[in-house]
């Protein structure tokens, strides 16, 4: 078994000011945020007044969206190259903190191209990494993963231990303003890593613990928090349990869940951790038939399978319409069957078995 996560990780109501000369990984400062978020919950401003206070000179680049492309980490990188930025401070949900990491790469590099991420043999360097999580999902903040959009359209993610973020600063504060679909969906999000982590075949004892706590609490606390939003307790629960997820996937990786929903997200709008979650339960079926003893943490939890399903049901994961043509299933059930997450989830995966399982999403 092995366990490795080199993040040295702060948590805590206003962590990033007792903690600010570390955030100092360098000379330079590239902020690296989308529109809106790290703005609105604060933490851009707490940013910026450590680096005023330190003299540390940065840029700001607010350029990436939803799902970060090609183009969105290329700007980044070149904004980063001509104003001589050395290291990258990565603010806000899994977007911001995913192209950071890529922009690190790409800037450390500036010959390789996004395609060359893919594949870690082509680089030994990146700028070191600060992030900053502004929602309780990705668990970016403790990976050493990044997804990216293709310019085909496909999603991908690429990992490497160097953009493992050097330091993190979880404040959950910046989480208590967050919209009530946003926490639903970046909470399933959290969900979907422990549980996938523990369905894993490569979960390991340690990362096990790490995922039961984190369904635990996710468990206990996502209902509570849906009907409390700024309760600053129970976004520190969530705030736990999505950085303990993040751990465990750091050593599991996902498996088919994210890849089928992967799919809805790009050709369908659906938010990444609604269109991941609701899978959850078909996979957790398949691999009961395999391997039962790897869903006995979400037994332990949930009762059974069932009442799992219901969980997610009365949270709301399966609120939405869907209907994939058969042109749209074909493409997608050629792309999962091709992605990596196949074979590290037990049991036995084939065309018609996961066609049959987008087709039964729109049957729910
Ligand atoms: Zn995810």
């Amino acid at each position: 078994m092995l366990y490795y996560m080199p993040t040295k990780l702060y948590y805590g109501k206003d962590i990033i000011f007792q903690h600010k000369e570390e955030i100092v990984l360098g000379e330079k400062a590239i902020i690296v945020t989308g529109k809106n978020s790290a703005k609105l919950t604060g933490a851009l401003d707490d940013v910026i007044s450590v680096l005023e206070e330190l003299k540390i000179p940065y840029i700001h680049y607010d350029g990436i969206g939803e799902n970060p492309t090609y183009e969105m980490v290329l700007k980044g990188k070149e904004i980063a190259l001509s104003n001589e930025c050395d290291f990258v401070i990565a603010i806000g949900g899994g977007s911001p903190m995913d192209a950071g990491k890529a922009i690190a790469v790409l800037t450390a590099n500036p010959e390789l191209t996004p395609d060359d991420l893919f594949d870690m043999n082509n680089y030994d360097v990146a700028l070191p990494i600060v992030a900053v999580p502004t929602t309780a999902g990705t668990g970016s903040e403790v990976t050493p993963f990044a997804v990216l959009t293709k310019p085909n359209g496909r999603k991908s993610g690429f990992k490497s231990e160097l953009i493992f973020p050097d330091i993190s600063y979880l404040d959950p504060k910046y989480m208590v303003k967050i919209s009530k679909a946003l926490t639903l969906t970046t909470a399933v999000d959290a969900l979907s890593h422990a549980v996938e982590g523990t369905l894993s075949k490569k979960s390991t004892p340690l990362s096990d613990m790490l995922a039961k706590e984190s369904i635990r609490l996710i468990y206990e606390y996502l209902p509570k928090v849906l009907n409390d939003l700024e309760n600053i307790e129970y976004r520190e629960k969530l705030a736990i349990a999505s950085t303990l997820a993040g751990m465990v996937i750091a050593q599991t990786g996902t498996i088919l869940p994210h890849s089928l929903g992967y799919r809805i997200t790009i050709h369908k709008g659906i938010r990444h951790g609604q269109a991941t979650a609701m899978f959850l339960p078909l996979i957790a079926e398949e691999v009961e038939k395999y391997s039962p003893e790897k869903t006995k943490i979400i037994k332990d939890i949930f009762g059974t399978l069932d009442k799992f399903f219901v969980f997610l049901k009365d949270m709301g994961v399966y609120e939405f319409n869907i209907d994939f043509t058969n042109e749209e299933l074909e493409l997608f059930v050629n792309e999962v069957m091709l992605s990596s997450h196949v074979k590290n989830t037990p049991g036995e995966y084939d065309k018609g078995k996961i066609k049959n399982m987008y087709t039964k999403i729109t049957e729910i």
